[in-house]
């Protein structure tokens, strides 16, 4: 047994993967941001209605972020209930809000349809709005560091779902209700809670509607999405093809296979080198730098050595620029007996990773007075 089994909060109670969700669960309404915009036009025909409707009605849901009927004035009055119940029906309730670091930080916990919880969160930074959206309600992939992760996987969300995530956010922001004025979505990263590349499906779908240009989806660049996965490593080569240069984020961790089985359990189907070498070919085919996430855990995967193994592992694929590393503090789970690495050790190991070339950022821990990263919301529920 590693060191980190010793510790983990479920030592010996493994958890089972599950890429599946459960059988016989109700899928949510379907809704104008789960649609291709010729899927659009044609659910709008089957409704009676001539096609030209679904481009209005887009324009007002991506364009002006509008839901609400009575601001429909282009749609005679008497279509605009039954468009609004046909192809915009609420899929997102709030439960929660909760803000921080002087409210450029909400956190929103979320009731879908069928009761389950997720949550998104919105983060200003000067320059830039980030919001990170969750891809599934709960997570199948059991790491035993992240909160979303103990509580299993109850179903992916519909890619308007997500689509809605950031459209709330961007309602929230144009409304001027986040400190700092009015403003717009810069960046969406999938670092909720969920295995975006469990849902690949809904994902893509949620990313062309957040891409396609105004009206028919939010128009935002590509290179400001990023997609964080544990490493489904032909769902890395399938993205890759989608000819989308959205930003690739592998969460590695641990940079040898002994520890990684025991932190990121799906290890054991894609080895490390696997998923590496499979974010190296995401780099090599978009020519996009890719991401490698690398949580510090304190006596567990921050040694120097480490530092030094994790070069030797990234640098083995050449020094063109094509990866960096981005370390972050861990977010203790309640009961957890893991901790965030002491500062000198954190240090050292940026300093060894910089040493051989390899870009090193610190991931600023925002939210965290607020359970802001990685289901804690949810898991605390309302
Ligand atoms: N399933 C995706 C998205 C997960 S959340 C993935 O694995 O990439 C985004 C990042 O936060 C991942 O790198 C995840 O491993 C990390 N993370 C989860 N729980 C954490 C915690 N308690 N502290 C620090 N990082 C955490």
């Amino acid at each position: 047994m590693t060191d980190a089994a010793m510790t983990s909060p479920g030592a010996g109670a493994t958890l089972p993967l599950v890429f599946d969700e459960p059988r016989g669960r109700k899928r949510p309404p379907r809704h104008l941001a789960d649609l291709t915009p010729e899927d659009r036009r044609a659910a709008v025909e089957g409704l009676g209605l001539p096609a030209y409707r679904a481009t209005q009605l887009s324009t007002h849901y991506f364009g002006r972020l509008v839901d609400d009927p009575a601001e429909m004035t282009d749609v005679p009055l008497a279509l605009r209930q039954d468009l609004v119940r046909e192809m915009l029906p609420p899929l997102l309730t709030p439960v929660r809000d909760v803000e921080c670091d002087d409210g450029t930080t909400r956190k929103t916990l979320w009731r879908l349809f069928d009761g389950t919880l997720v949550e998104s969160v919105l983060m200003r930074y000067p320059g830039r709005v980030t919001m990170c959206v969750s891809s599934q309600a709960g997570c199948g992939m059991a790491c035993p560091f992240c909160a979303t992760g103990q509580g299993g996987l109850q179903r992916n969300l519909s890619a308007a779902e997500i689509v809605e995530q950031v459209v709330a956010g961007a309602r929230a922001l144009s409304r001027g209700e986040i400190a700092g004025g009015p403003g717009r979505i810069s960046n969406v990263v999938f670092m909720g809670m969920g295995e975006p590349m469990a849902n690949y499906r809904a994902v893509m779908g949620a990313v062309r509607r957040l891409t396609d240009p105004s009206p028919h989806g939010l128009g935002m660049s590509a290179r400001g999405i990023t997609v964080s996965t544990i490493g489904l490593v032909p769902r890395i080569d399938q993205l890759a093809g989608e000819g989308l240069p959205v930003t690739l984020a592998l969460s590695l961790h641990a940079p040898d296979d002994d520890l990684r089985d025991e932190l990121v359990p799906i290890n054991t189907r894609w080895r490390v080198r696997e998923a590496v070498e499979a974010a190296w070919r995401y780099a090599d085919r978009t020519r996009r730098r890719v991401s490698i996430e690398y949580a510090l855990i304190k006596d567990i995967n921050d040694q120097a050595w480490r530092a030094d193994l994790l070069a030797d592992v990234l640098t083995s694929y050449g020094d063109w620029g094509w990866v960096h590393v981005n370390l972050i503090p861990l977010n203790p789970t309640p009961g957890s007996k893991w901790t965030a690495s002491r500062p000198e050790d954190e240090r050292e190991f940026v300093r060894r990773l910089e040493a051989r070339g390899v870009p090193t950022t610190v991931r600023d821990t925002r939210g965290r007075e607020i359970d802001g990263a990685c289901g804690q919301l949810a898991a605390t529920g309302a």
